[in-house]
């Protein structure tokens, strides 16, 4: 592991000491931190103002009680969350995720991450992260509809498309932005299109925003493979998770030529050398909302479902971690370089743990982080927020565009920071120092808030 700068260490440590029991948290400041040991050595004025703990410390949090009544007519009692990491460069700006696994400590991280990776992006956006305990997995469309009602009646008063503005994570999908897009309106009587975004298009979305995150991740990618002259025709590659992120990076996958041969879900994963049929996984986890384990039965043959395994130990060149964080480990990348693999870009936020990225840096594999990586969903987020703010609509191939241009300047700009301090093809490095300066500057002109 790389070690922080000792003028860096206590402000990690008061960062564990006021945080603690949010491991995530710790290990997304960890990473943060191990880079900036650069930074501060050529422009120690970072030290000043204690704007390096202020980074850490989220704006403002906020815990909420969400009761909703089930369709047995039970109460039920979750908890929602809403951390506004940090707005020097635009509204607080994230997604809200429904899991079981959501504590403070985990939206925490990904509020985190959001900072850096929306400064990334270039646009004018800040960075929050939301969600609740909630478990959608099982429930009925009617009571997803009156838990997100429940939800936005306490979250609305702390929105509007200058305060804060969240999108769909984990679990939270164009359904669900719809129900709390309508719980909003009512509240507010205002008909504010640019308070959430991930919106359906008969109501303010905007095209290629479903499509983006896993479309951006693999224009990234390509950038990546570029700068060693490769191109992803004819690569092997394999996509965990089969939500918004994984669904759309295969689709951009296979129009680049490349051969997806694995996805999965929490339960398994499958395994199909002829290359996963999209439009059976799209109906399976769109339509249905089912189990991945029903594209094995699906199609029978030679697919293969294992559901006691890791996907990583599928021989492939490219692989795309998009289901959730620290989902590839150490023993994970280990067996991906024994197999040959060449590049490795998170769809999802924080996927491969510290050790794996380590592992993965040391063989020479072409790494982009999540907040370089999966930075395309909400960069175009913010073009939907454009489109809102000027009652306009764009063309597909228009917002697919802007998108492709934002990522291939992403990866320039993480590509040359790298390469300015010292680490290049380091694209963590880059990314997470062209996030911090950008966040950094905004915060110094501000002054003391
Ligand atoms: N949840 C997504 C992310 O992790 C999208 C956020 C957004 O569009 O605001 O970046």
């Amino acid at each position: 592991m790389s070690q922080i700068d000792e003028k860096l260490e206590p402000i990690l440590a008061e960062v564990l000491r006021r945080n603690a029991g949010e491991p995530e948290f710790h290990q997304a400041v960890r990473e943060v931190l191990e880079s900036l040991g650069r930074v501060i050595a050529k422009h120690p004025d970072y030290l000043n103002n204690a704007l390096i703990e202020r980074i850490c410390e989220p704006e403002r949090q906020i815990i909420f009680r969400i009761p909703w009544v089930d369709d047995a007519g039970q109460v039920q009692i979750n908890r929602g969350f809403r951390v506004q990491f940090n707005s020097a460069l635009g509204p607080y700006k994230g997604g809200v995720r429904f899991h079981p696994s959501v504590n403070v400590g985990i939206i925490k991280f990904l509020g985190f991450e959001q900072t850096f990776k929306n400064a990334l992006t270039g646009m004018p956006i800040g960075g929050g992260k939301g969600g609740s305990d909630f478990n959608p997995r099982g429930r009925s469309d009617a009571e997803i509809m009156r838990f997100c009602q429940s939800f936005m009646t306490e979250l609305y008063r702390h929105l509007g498309e200058y305060t804060d503005v969240p999108a769909g994570d984990i679990g939270v999908g164009g359904r669900e932005i719809g129900y709390l897009f309508g719980q909003y309106k009512r509240l507010t009587n205002r008909y504010e299109a640019g308070v959430l975004t991930g919106k359906g298009l008969v109501y303010g979305g905007s095209r290629a925003r479903t499509e983006a995150t896993g479309y951006g991740a693999v224009y990234f990618v390509e950038r990546m493979l570029a700068t060693r002259d490769r191109d992803l025709g004819g690569l092997r590659a394999v996509v965990s998770g089969s939500g918004n992120v994984a669904i759309y990076a295969m689709e951009k996958l296979a129009e680049f030529g490349g051969k997806v041969v694995a996805c999965s879900d929490s339960n398994g994963y499958v395994v199909d050398e002829d290359g996963i049929d999209l439009d059976l996984v799209k109906e399976i986890k769109e339509v249905r909302r089912g189990r991945i384990s029903e594209y094995a039965k699906a199609k029978g043959g030679t697919v293969k479902y294992i559901d006691d395994g890791s996907i990583w130990d599928v021989p492939c060149h490219i692989a795309l971690p998009s289901a959730t964080q620290n989902e590839l480990t150490g023993r994970d990348s280990r067996e991906l370089v024994k197999n040959g693999v060449l590049a490795v870009g998170e769809g999802a936020n924080m996927p491969s743990t510290p050790e794996a990225v380590r592992i993965f840096q040391e063989a020479g594999v072409l790494f982009a982080p999540g907040k370089a990586a999966n930075a395309g969903g909400v960069a175009t987020s913010a073009l939907e927020m454009q489109q809102n703010a000027s009652r306009d609509s764009w063309t597909f191939e228009q917002t697919e565009a802007r998108l492709a241009g934002i990522m291939r300047d992403i990866h320039d700009r993480c590509a040359a920071t790298a390469e300015e301090y010292g680490a290049p093809g380091d694209y963590v490095l880059g990314a997470n120092i062209a996030g911090f300066v950008r966040v950094a500057e905004a915060m110094e002109a501000l002054g003391v808030i």
